[in-house]
């Protein structure tokens, strides 16, 4: 491939990129009741999707639903039974306290330190915001 190929691949690409990362699309919570607990197969890959630390979605969910939650793997097991539909809506309050920013909306924001608050920065419109606590 010659160097004319190579930019013309590159211009290709860069849009699809773009494209990809605006929209936002988080995949949904896949999960079944087994005895008395509550199996969640695919948090870890929310977790990536949405760049936050499964512990903090875990913490945050078992806060919610008043349980624990333990990671088994590549699942995730809450000791309770609790439809799917309750989980999922969780979740989405958890996309719009800690991932969504505050100002613009985008869900394209890091966790931060800053002199050690841990603060929400938007890679969108750069707005810092703290991190609210967990309670
Ligand atoms: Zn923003």
């Amino acid at each position: 491939m010659n160097y004319e190929e190579l930019l013309k691949r590159a211009k290709k690409e860069i849009p699809k990129k773009i494209d990809s990362r605006e929209r936002f699309n988080p995949p949904a919570i896949k999960s079944f009741i087994e005895g008395k607990t509550t199996i969640v197969q695919n948090l870890k890959n929310i977790s990536k999707y949405l760049n936050r630390d499964i512990n903090h979605i875990i913490k945050y969910l078992s806060k919610e639903l008043a349980t624990s939650g333990n990671i088994d793997g590549n699942r995730v097991i809450f000791t309770g039974k609790f439809k799917n539909y309750v989980i999922s809506s969780k979740m989405e309050q958890y996309i719009n306290d800690f991932v969504k920013c505050k100002e613009c909306g985008s869900p394209d924001t890091k966790i931060e330190k800053e002199n050690r608050i841990k603060v929400i920065h938007c890679m969108a419109c750069q707005a810092v915001k703290p991190l609210p606590k967990i309670r």
